[in-house]
């Protein structure tokens, strides 16, 4: 019995060099048809998954998920084999294409509810009072200070209730390898910019930069010396941060 058991295991994973050859098949592919995949690329070597702090975090986060810590384990290994050949982060949506045992890649539907305004509005105050300068924030120095804005209850990561997912894969299972890859997927593209998570939430930059600056102002005005007739024009603000 044990014997036919295994044997359904190993028939099951597909070797990695040929996930990796149909993946890019399947990339090439879809570039004849006109659409544009955009593949998430495993890190090489064989260290984390993520490379910063809040990628990490978005990792560590999915691995709390008792439920689904076996589907995990192989969607590492699918994700470390370059299935993702596609994945593209919308406000409350996820959707990405992660290569399978078969020639067209699965199509995985990730659905994150939207928080509501009033955690939006807290999240971009709490944001806009550590971020010195959005430039930075945009070149990826996250201040780790603000590590449970993602971590804590209501904060960015979604929570298992939060979650939804469906893949057009015949796998019964509730989370399959290939949802669990896109996971993986999400963490890196977050890796790249951590302003995906703010994307993904439904909060727009733009809404940053207004507060960021706000607090600037703020701040300057009390910094400013006493009576000062000094007044803060435009041209001023622009200098001060560089990207506006
Ligand atoms: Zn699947």
């Amino acid at each position: 019995m044990s014997r036919y058991w295994n044997t359904g295991i190993s028939y099951s994973q597909p070797a990695v060099e040929d996930l990796r050859k149909k993946a890019a098949a399947s990339v090439q592919a879809a570039a004849k048809k006109g659409q544009k995949f955009e593949p998430v690329l495993p890190h090489k070597g064989k260290g984390q998954i993520c490379e910063s702090w809040w990628g990490q975090a978005w990792c560590a986060n999915l691995e709390r998920y008792a439920d689904y810590a076996s589907r995990l384990e192989r969607g590492r290994r699918y994700f470390r084999s370059g299935t993702v050949v596609d994945l593209k982060i919308r406000p409350g949506r996820v959707e990405a294409r992660v290569q399978g045992s078969r020639k067209t890649p699965y199509k995985v539907d990730i659905r994150i509810s939207p928080l509501s305004e009033e955690k939006c509005q807290a999240i971009i105050e709490r944001c806009g009072r550590k971020i010195k300068t959005i430039d930075k924030l945009i070149n990826g120095e996250f201040p780790e200070e603000l590590q449970d804005l993602f971590t804590a209850e209501g904060g960015l990561f979604p929570s298992p209730a939060e979650i939804s997912f469906i893949c057009s894969c015949p796998d019964w299972a509730l989370m399959c390898k290939h949802v669990a890859a896109a996971m993986y997927g999400i963490g890196v593209r977050f890796d790249e910019n951590p302003f995906f998570f703010f994307h993904l939430r439904g909060i727009d930059i733009d809404r940053f930069i207004d507060v960021t600056l706000e607090n600037k102002v703020e701040s300057m005005l009390q910094n400013a010396d006493v009576d000062t007739d000094r007044i803060l024009h435009e041209t001023d603000l622009t200098g001060l941060f560089g990207v506006l």
